[in-house]
């Protein structure tokens, strides 16, 4: 059976792709799938080899022929969006691809054309197949996107005879973080000692307690502000969610980073502790 487990954070600047490269090179049997696809960064450490790239067409959009076009106004007046000026010109970003304009035009001037929001990127890796995607800025539909992604990294895990898959989320609450822990079988949550990681810690609790998945929290660099890490784990045994691991600062794993390094067992001593093995066993079990 396949185990899929998503790295979440309530909010930006956790640590949480730190985290997940660092768990890569621990796990053999894997698929990564980058689903931060409004930001992408997990390709930065992990450069690999561009095996495939896929335009992601988000849906249909309108394209008037002006030579048919009358300016009756009718598009114009119908489009509950407001995304049709006046001077019959569609506005891209704010269409919702509803079709209503292509109905109700009386001289099939307008017709719905795909419309690529985004592009997904099938790669090789070191550490094993990872998928990623970049939506266009601007664009929505990222849970769509995501869920996109994590179908191809299911693909790639059947023909590659793999178990594991990784997903790297989005920070935050948003459609693209439902669509990265829908059907997962682990969500691991980073935070950070602070009061707005707090904050953002107890919305996606809610969150992920109404998707009944099995989540347990990390608080990484917890020793940077003892008492707020201390009322992290009051706040998890209160919703009775683990904190599964407490990860200390390290000035190591910053300077790995911004080396574009994924961060190593070599200088990280954490990476030795039982607890961080504990926490891969965990991880790999089904
Ligand atoms: S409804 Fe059709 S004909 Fe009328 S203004 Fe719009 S595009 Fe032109
Ligand atoms: S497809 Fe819908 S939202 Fe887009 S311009 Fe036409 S009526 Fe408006």
């Amino acid at each position: 059976m396949l185990n899929e487990i998503a790295i979440i954070s309530g909010k930006g600047g956790t640590g949480k792709t730190s985290i997940t490269a660092c768990i890569i090179p621990f796990i053999e049997d894997l698929v990564i799938a980058d689903c931060d696809v409004d930001a992408p960064d997990l390709n930065i450490l992990l450069p690999g080899r561009i095996t495939e790239t896929i335009d992601y067409v988000g849906f249909k959009r309108p394209i008037i022929d002006y030579d048919k076009c009358n300016g009756c106004g009718v598009c114009y007046q119908s489009c509950k969006f407001n995304s049709i000026s006046e001077d019959i010109v569609i506005n891209k970003s704010t269409c919702e691809g509803c079709k209503v304009c292509e109905y109700v035009c009386p001289t099939d001037a307008i017709t719905m054309h795909d419309y690529t929001i985004g592009k997904i990127f099938k790669r090789d890796t070191y550490y094993g197949p990872m998928v990623d995607a970049r939506l266009i800025p601007g664009e929505e539909s990222s849970g769509k996107l995501v869920a996109e992604v994590r179908k191809l990294a299911r693909l790639e895990a059947h023909k590659e005879e793999k178990s594991i898959i990784l997903i790297d989320g989005s920070p935050g609450i948003a459609c693209n973080v439902i669509s990265a822990i829908t059907g997962v079988s682990k969500a691991i949550i980073v935070t950070e000692p602070s009061v707005s990681g707090l904050h953002d810690l107890k919305r996606v609790i809610k969150l992920v307690k109404t998707f009944s998945v099995d989540a347990k929290v990390i608080i990484n660099k917890y020793d940077l502000e003892l008492n707020l890490a201390k009322q992290i784990k009051d706040y998890c045994e209160l919703e009775e969610i683990e904190v599964i691991l407490e990860v200390p600062f390290d000035k190591n794993m910053v300077l790995s980073i911004s080396d574009l390094k994924i961060p190593s067992i070599n200088n990280i001593p954490f990476f030795e502790s039982q607890k961080w093995h504990d926490f891969i066993s965990y991880l790999i079990q089904n």
